[in-house]
């Protein structure tokens, strides 16, 4: 059996407000197995990186509040380790890479200085010529010149300062790396080098990863299996076969993949999904995805849908709790 390295159980988080308590994730189930990789999918407002600050308990500080639920990591209970414990953890056995890389470095220190702060808090045996060495090692490993260490992060692309985001990230051989969007402040070729160096890099390590997407070709061609997230709730969960070839789909994922423009199909206009997510301050009662489903049904609007588990799939979707409905196709 496969071991699993991340289970997050039932997770609600809730965001506080001035005004308003939200609710960003709504019970989330997720596991993640050792050396694979499990794409996240959903649409601005899901709460994709909720869930991942969530695993790296860097929710904003008394606005963002884990209600219910629980983080393993190992077995390991993330909600029970102390803030020491947790400053340990992070680097060391998960890393997060964020969006944009103009942010996430410092541009006041050179991009080795950068590596080499999280090599020493985390290894603080380390003498400072093997700190050098490895410094000199991670950037060799994402294809940038050792030589180029005493630079400034704005000396570098875009591509090239994402790709040093990446070795931070990695400094520490972490069995767990989040990658929240890695690729989307990058241009398309830049996008496939970094996609590519980053599964390289994975497999090399056997590091194990959520990628953070709203793009299914980055997810076809780098995921074990998929989860597509809404309104805070994973509404669809597979292997990649199951969702991209299977044909058992939450109308959800039908829309999405109904707005990717096919090459193959002659179509003159793609089908965007109509309408918007719910507000979060005040979330439908039944399912989430009520308000824009094609295929809604009295049921839906009170109710909301258990998962329907089939083998390695799962569909938060009346229509597969009631199959006498008929299943939905793509
Ligand atoms: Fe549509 Fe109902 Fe399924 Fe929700 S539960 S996706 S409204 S059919």
């Amino acid at each position: 059996m496969t071991e699993k390295l991340l289970e997050i159980r039932d997770l609600h988080v809730m965001y506080r407000t001035d005004d308003d308590e939200i609710y960003a994730l709504n019970g989330v189930d997720l596991s993640v197995e050792a050396g694979t990789t499990l794409g996240l999918v959903g649409e601005t407002g899901a709460g994709k990186t909720t869930t991942a600050l969530s695993v790296m308990r860097l929710l904003p500080d008394k606005v963002g509040i884990v209600k219910k639920g629980e983080i393993f990591l190992e077995g390991r209970s993330l909600m029970r380790l102390t803030e020491a414990d947790m400053r340990l953890l992070r680097g060391n056995d998960v890393s997060m890479i964020f969006q944009d890389p103009m942010t996430s470095l410092n541009p006041i220190h050179t991009v080795g200085d950068q590596i080499a702060e999280v090599l020493k808090l985390h290894y603080p045996d380390l003498g400072g010529d093997a700190i050098e060495a490895k410094v000199d090692e991670m950037m060799g490993m994402v294809g940038i010149p050792a030589e180029r260490k005493g630079e400034y992060p704005h000396q570098f692309s875009g591509g090239m300062k994402q790709r040093i985001v990446i070795a931070i990230a990695l400094a520490c051989n972490p069995k767990l790396l989040l990658a929240d969007e890695p690729t989307t402040a990058l241009d398309v070729t830049i996008q496939a080098q970094v996609l590519k160096m980053m599964d390289e890099l994975k497999r090399k390590f056997g590091t194990s990863m959520i990628l953070i997407t709203h793009d299914l070709g980055v997810v076809a061609q780098i995921c074990d299996r998929v989860a597509i997230m809404y309104a805070g709730e994973i509404i669809e969960l597979g292997t990649v076969e199951d969702i991209f070839e299977g044909r058992r789909h939450h109308p959800y994922t039908i829309g999405l993949f109904g707005s990717i423009p096919d090459m193959t199909k002659k179509t003159r206009r793609l089908s965007p999904i109509e309408g918007l997510m719910p507000d979060p301050a005040s979330p439908p009662s039944g399912c989430g995805f009520v308000e824009r489903c094609p295929r809604r049904m009295e049921i839906c609007f009170g109710v909301s849908p258990d998962a329907a588990v089939r083998g390695t799939h799962s569909v938060r979707c009346h229509l597969f709790a009631h199959p006498e409905r008929g299943a939905t196709t793509r």
